[in-house]
């Protein structure tokens, strides 16, 4: 592999932004430094007029292997994650079959070691039997343990209250919820299909999903963390409402987390009337207010994280009516250069989406080696190009579902290249053939 000297730089990293020079030797960054001269054998990556930012960590997505490969599989979209600057991922349980054993979690590693261009770790997934099965990981290994709180992709609702109260008591890894209520959403789907039979519009989704659904799911899940003690991670949240229940402040010190999805950031409830089943996802996508109460809550630190969800279906599936209508949405190739939009617009620093979105996952789980743009560490990187706008063609998507609700959306940014582990994987969205990422570690 080539060693490689960038130059010309703005770096930006650990809340400060300056210009520099970055040495990578090998896998890892070797020096960050100002007028550093290239050695023999070094190429020259000449990054004037890109921010170098440490390649971002997606802590939640769904890239549907094994068991629903036709969407996606670990090659697939791991090559979309790196196109899109994203350098290392943590993926969801509700595969088929879904990770409730140590042997089915390995499994998943084993077929990442092979195939996956970012770097890669697995969360294992509680249900209504498996509580032995969790107080046994190891939390140098394993980042964390799922937990449904009510249904949604995949079916690993843990609707046991006694296990449930287990995991947040007993669990060794960090315990990550999906929190809505289920007897509330039934109760609003009810009454949606006694009004509308089979032809619910996808405009409802956020009143049948509803607000109340995921207060009082969250609720419940901080509660229970207070009452036990458990490293809580509340996923994806929705509402500002639920804000209230998260403080802010550093996210070193934080037994309870948060973490909000660019697709929030981005969609109102306005957007169904044009995007339809192609912005379904659970939770749903709200109002204006709940958008725009997220992205202060983002700026604050009172949410600490940002992801994706990005969870791939085909697109002959979002066109389904309602009831059939998978929710999730493809979103990881162009995720960074989404909440640079809010950047750009003044809602969000450059050096908050840089914390919240590679810092943050890195700190939560104790990632060793990444998240930072540091001396010594992996030599991840994402380089982005402010001055140059892309507008998304369907012949630019990299994901195997071959559709992308930003087509025909242009962000003012783009992604110029992106190393992984030293070795430069994409260039202006052209990926390079390049050894697999590599698994995760936990230093805790
Ligand atoms: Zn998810």
């Amino acid at each position: 592999m080539a060693d490689w000297l960038i130059v010309n730089a703005e770096l930006v990293n650990e809340g400060r932004r300056f210009p520099a020079d970055l040495r990578v030797r090998g896998q890892r960054i070797e020096q960050i430094g100002q007028g550093l001269a290239a050695r023999a054998g070094e190429q020259v990556f000449d990054a004037s007029g890109l921010w170098l930012l440490p390649g971002m960590i997606d802590d939640h997505v769904h890239f549907r292997e094994p068991g629903y490969t036709a969407k996606g599989d670990i090659a697939s979209e791991s090559r979309a994650a790196v196109a899109g600057g994203v350098t290392s991922f943590i993926d969801m349980p509700n595969t088929k079959p879904a990770a409730l054993t140590e042997a089915l979690l390995e499994d998943k590693f084993a077929i990442a070691s092979l195939s996956s261009l970012a770097n890669y770790a697995f969360y294992f997934g509680a249900s209504n039997d498996n509580l032995d099965a969790i107080r046994a990981l190891d939390p140098r290994r394993i980042p964390g343990v799922k937990v449904f709180l009510c249904e949604s992709t995949g079916n690993l609702f843990v609707s046991d209250p006694a296990t449930l109260e287990g995991v947040f008591r007993d669990s060794p890894v960090t315990v990550l919820v999906h929190a809505e209520d289920s007897r509330i959403i039934h109760a609003n789907l009810d009454r949606a299909k006694a009004e509308y039979g089979d032809d619910i519009p996808m405009r409802l989704h956020p009143e049948i999903r509803s607000r109340e659904a995921c207060l009082e799911s969250t609720k419940w899940a901080v509660e229970t963390a207070r009452r036990h003690g458990t490293r809580l991670h509340v996923l994806h949240v929705s509402t500002a409402d639920e804000v209230a229940l998260f403080a802010p402040g550093p996210i070193a010190g934080k037994r309870i987390t948060a973490e909000t999805c660019v697709h929030f950031l981005r969609y109102t409830d306005s957007d169904y009337a044009t995007l339809g089943g192609k912005i379904k996802c659970n939770p749903a996508i709200k109002a204006a207010a709940d958008r725009d109460g997220l992205g202060r809550a983002l700026a604050d630190t009172r949410i600490d994280i940002l992801a994706t969800d990005h969870a791939p279906h085909l697109e002959s599936e979002k066109a389904h009516p309602y009831t059939s209508c998978p929710s999730g949405i493809p979103l990881i190739q162009f995720a960074l250069q989404s909440a640079l939009e809010q950047v750009l617009d003044g809602k969000l620093t450059l050096e908050r989406v840089v914390e919240a979105y590679a810092h943050a996952p890195a700190t939560l789980f104790a990632i060793e080696g990444r998240g930072f743009l540091r001396e010594g560490h992996f030599a991840d990187l994402a380089l982005v190009d402010p001055g140059s706008p892309q507008t998304v063609r369907r012949h630019d998507i990299v994901s195997k579902c071959g559709w992308s609700p930003f087509e025909g959306d242009t962000f003012r940014a783009s992604i110029a290249a992106t190393f992984v582990n030293g070795n430069l994987v994409a260039r202006n969205g052209k990926l390079a053939d390049a050894p697999p990422g590599m698994r995760l570690a936990f230093d805790r």
